[in-house]
């Protein structure tokens, strides 16, 4: 018998099932707890208000910096606006050592990512780096800097914070991994910009941004259309929301200073703890075993069940419960007949299966992209996780498994994006029939794993409330580099508001958006859907 057809094997791949109705009824607890977390402080989703309230309009000039801290890695760009809607956009990346997830201060981290920063300046914009070294060498005083000198930086931190004024903002909690007590209740802004200053970087933080808002603004810049999108939704390490309420909806009391004008309020949701007391969400045992391998035991089970850091642990704390049962002989030398690689199956005591984390998200992407037996290249990817050569049943097994949970993941996703739909009442207003519901994404999950956005789409079609003709009328989109272009332009409109008197009015923004990773390999490319 097929391994696949294994009884004990169909249990476990059943046992991620999230069924139209389940989805239904997570969609309304999801609208409840909207509604609640606009009422007051402490509830399950945040909705934390950003004081955001309007979209640049694409007349804007000048060079910005952005830097985005997302959970995995860190990012630098500057960002060329050229006053025409488009721009180009430079940036590097580097992976956060895992040390300093866990470092001991907060200033351990935000000294290397001013470090970072520093690199960036150097490599790309050399002459204004080097001027201002030569300036402050033989200005007297700081307060001799010219101002115009200066690159105007928006920080994407992409952790709860209280957004306490456009560059200022406590850290609520940490989240995906990093666990740095001493940093929980200051001012991140503050925490980077001290640290740019001792460097003494060219560089003044302007705006506070979540990677969700940022995504929410680069999309409305870039989308074709009318009309601005109505959520950015992050699918990457972490998994989270920010999207565009009516102000008079915001019942809870707004402390800092924004435009009223608008009627209009963007808002964060914080959506990784939907849920904590899993009422909707789904609890398998190997939910169970992940969570208790996390530093926020408890916390962020709706991101638990659905991102990038947390679905190869999901995946991992599967496969050590099926080696360790005798009904099912994975990885295992039970038929020579029936593997056809010579040598020996067996999973290595080196294989990262038995260390904590060990599996990445990656490794699923694989598996669900080769769809050609006898699947070479996902016993490939098995290969590089120590495993001695896995048969084509093999594959198959940890092909169905790992489908089975990323569905799952992107089923729980059209719960919060469906529910945010219905919350915004666009699919019924007779006003909006016509218009397309945009939606920006980004993340590697969403962009890298196959057909991530279809399987959403498919639980979509399935909620009371849109069904087929609604589900047509919701365009997602990726936002290609949206922390970063987004980051940018709230640089800009705070750095605008800051210096002007002029008020950021709402307007739709179409552009084309060109994008360079590197200038001396420059290229222009043309998003539109
Ligand atoms: P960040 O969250 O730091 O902004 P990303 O959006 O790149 O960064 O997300 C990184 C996460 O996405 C990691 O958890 C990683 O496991 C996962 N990931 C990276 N590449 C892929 C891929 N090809 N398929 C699925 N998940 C991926
Ligand atoms: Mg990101």
């Amino acid at each position: 018998m097929s391994l696949l057809l294994n009884p004990h094997v169909k249990d476990i791949v059943h046992q991620f099932d999230y069924t139209d109705t389940d989805v239904n009824n997570a969609v309304k607890e999801f609208l409840r707890q909207m509604a609640e977390g606009l009422e007051r402080d402490g509830t399950s989703l945040s909705q934390i208000p950003t004081y955001v309230t309007a979209v640049p309009n694409g007349t804007e000039k000048g060079l910005y910096m952005a830097v985005d801290l997302g959970g995995t890695n860190f990012r630098v760009c500057s960002i060329k606006l050229n006053g025409d809607g488009s721009f180009y956009l430079t940036s590097s990346k580097v992976e956060i050592p895992k040390e300093l997830m866990v470092a001991k201060t907060a200033q351990e981290l935000f000294a290397f990512l001013a470090r970072q920063i520093a690199l960036f300046l150097e490599k790309h914009h050399t002459d204004r780096f080097e001027a201002h070294v030569r300036r402050r060498m033989t200005a007297s005083s700081p307060l001799g800097f010219r101002d115009e000198s200066v690159f105007r930086m928006g920080f994407t931190f992409s952790f709860p914070v209280r957004q306490v004024g456009v560059n200022r903002g406590t850290l609520i909690r940490w989240t995906k991994g990093f666990d740095i007590p001493d940093a929980v209740g200051k001012d991140v802004c503050a925490l980077l910009q001290a640290e740019i200053d001792k460097l003494h970087l060219p560089v003044k933080i302007t705006a506070l941004v979540n990677d969700t808002v940022g995504t929410l603004m680069a999309r409305s810049y870039s989308a074709p259309g009318k009309h601005g999108a109505v959520l950015g939704a992050i699918f990457g390490t972490g998994t989270n929301g920010a999207y565009v309420e009516q102000l008079s909806k915001v019942k809870k009391p707004l402390v800092g200073d924004y435009d009223a004008s608008t009627g209009l309020m963007v808002i964060n949701t914080e959506w990784g703890s939907f849920d904590n007391e899993l009422s909707v969400l789904p609890n398998t045992p190997w939910d169970i075993a992940l969570d208790k391998l996390t530093p926020n035991p408890g916390l962020q089970m709706y991101e638990k069940r659905v991102s990038g850091m947390f679905l190869g642990e999901v995946m991992r704390q599967v496969l050590l419960d099926i080696l360790k049962n005798p009904n099912i002989p994975l990885f295992k030398d039970v038929d020579s007949r029936s593997n056809d690689w010579t040598s020996v199956t067996e999973v290595r005591e080196t294989s990262p299966i038995f260390q904590p984390w060990g599996i990445d998200t990656k490794s699923l992407s694989v598996a669900a992209g080769d769809n050609m037996p006898p699947l070479p290249l996902l016993r490939g990817e098995l290969e590089s996780l120590d495993i001695n050569s896995p048969s084509f049943e093999d594959a198959q097994v940890f092909k169905a498994i790992a489908e089975a949970i990323v569905r799952r993941a992107a089923r729980l996703s059209a719960v919060a994006i469906a529910a945010i739909v219905l919350q915004t009442g666009k699919l019924t207003d007779p006003d909006l029939a016509d218009e397309p519901v945009d939606i920006g994404v980004d993340g590697s999950l969403v962009e890298h794993y196959p057909c991530f956005t279809d399987m959403i789409y498919e639980a979509l079609r399935a909620v009371d409330g849109i069904g087929e003709e609604g589900a047509k009328r919701i365009r997602i989109g990726i936002a290609k580099d949206g922390s970063g272009v987004g980051a940018a332009l709230i640089a800009l409109v705070a750095g605008r508001m800051e210096t002007a008197n002029e008020a950021a009015g709402i307007s739709e923004l179409r552009s084309t958006v060109n994008t360079v990773d590197d200038p001396e390999n420059e290229r222009a490319v043309s998003e539109s859907d």
